[in-house]
């Protein structure tokens, strides 16, 4: 089955991430309105890896706030395998790590991971959760404090949180941002293997062009604010993803297409509207 046919399923049956027609316009200071976000449409199939980029400001993660019910769009509708981000996030069925990792500061590293399952109301998974402190390489330091970690550590023990209730949606913004470009490269290639395992209906925010192409079954890259979805590039990769791949002529290419939509073929940036 092609990519094409696989979005077309995900339309009709209206699972995966379904954004119709989302506008959102902030109210500032002085009664002045901003609009973050005009018309949107970004569709994708259940269980499929989606990749957004696009210039800072242009509504990135105002589109991770509405899908994580942390937001409501002006205009619109936001909808996930047929629910609402409300209705999601009610049955936990939501797994979030933003830039910031967020980690209670005097909890430990395993009490952080477990507070997905007190906050619903649900008994620990203790042999989940030592399961996933080993996925990410934190065995050693699962009594430790987030303050005693490596920034890298703290993203680590941040995105294994996220996946402790095996969320059904997955919404990362920035998650490795902040962080030295092997660190990054490799808590890619675990994000992969974990994904890979149990593939979550995923969006995932980067400023990484190759990250997003080396991640993703599908970049949607964004236009300046206000921001829509300028074009979204299918990514025909083979999976299992190895990092050789970055190495071939089709990597190069779809980062090539990539750059180009995002700064324009003569490199420069497209002004704001
Ligand atoms: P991105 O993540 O792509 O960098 P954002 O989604 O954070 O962009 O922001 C889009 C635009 O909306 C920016 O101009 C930002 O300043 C504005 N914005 C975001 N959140 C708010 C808010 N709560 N109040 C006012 N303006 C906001
Ligand atoms: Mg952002």
């Amino acid at each position: 089955m092609t990519a094409t046919h696989t979005l077309d399923a995900g339309v009709r049956s209206g699972t995966g991430i379904q954004i119709s027609g989302v506008s959102k316009s902030f109210t500032l200071r002085g009664g002045r309105s901003l609009q973050a976000l005009q018309n949107t449409d970004l569709h994708t199939e259940k269980g499929s890896f989606l990749a957004l980029l696009g210039p800072s400001g242009c509504g990135k993660s105002t589109i991770l706030r509405i899908l994580a019910a942390l937001d409501h769009p002006s205009d619109g509708t936001a909808l996930v395998d047929g629910e609402t981000p409300d209705q999601l996030r009610a049955k936990s069925e939501l797994g979030i790590a933003f830039q910031d990792h967020a980690l209670l500061p005097w909890r430990s590293i395993r009490k952080n991971i477990e507070l997905p399952f007190e906050v619903a109301g649900r008994p620990v998974d203790k042999a989940y959760v030592d399961e996933l402190i080993d996925l990410v390489g934190l065995r050693d330091f699962a009594n430790a404090k987030p303050a005693q970690l490596s920034g890298g550590m703290r993203q680590r023990a941040s995105i294994a949180r996220a996946l402790v209730l095996k969320p059904s949606v997955l919404l990362l913004d920035e998650p490795f941002g902040a962080l030295d470009d092997m660190t990054r490269q490799n808590l890619n290639l675990e994000l992969l293997r974990i994904w890979t395992e149990k593939p979550a209906t995923t969006l995932l925010v980067t400023h990484g062009i190759s990250e997003a192409i080396f991640l993703a079954d599908r970049v949607a890259v964004m236009s300046p604010r206000p921001g829509r979805v300028k074009e979204i590039i299918e990514v025909d990769l083979p999976r299992p993803r190895t990092p050789e791949m970055m190495r071939t002529p089709e990597f190069h290419a779809l980062v090539d297409r990539a750059s180009e939509l995002l700064f324009g073929a003569d490199g420069h940036a497209e002004a704001e509207a």
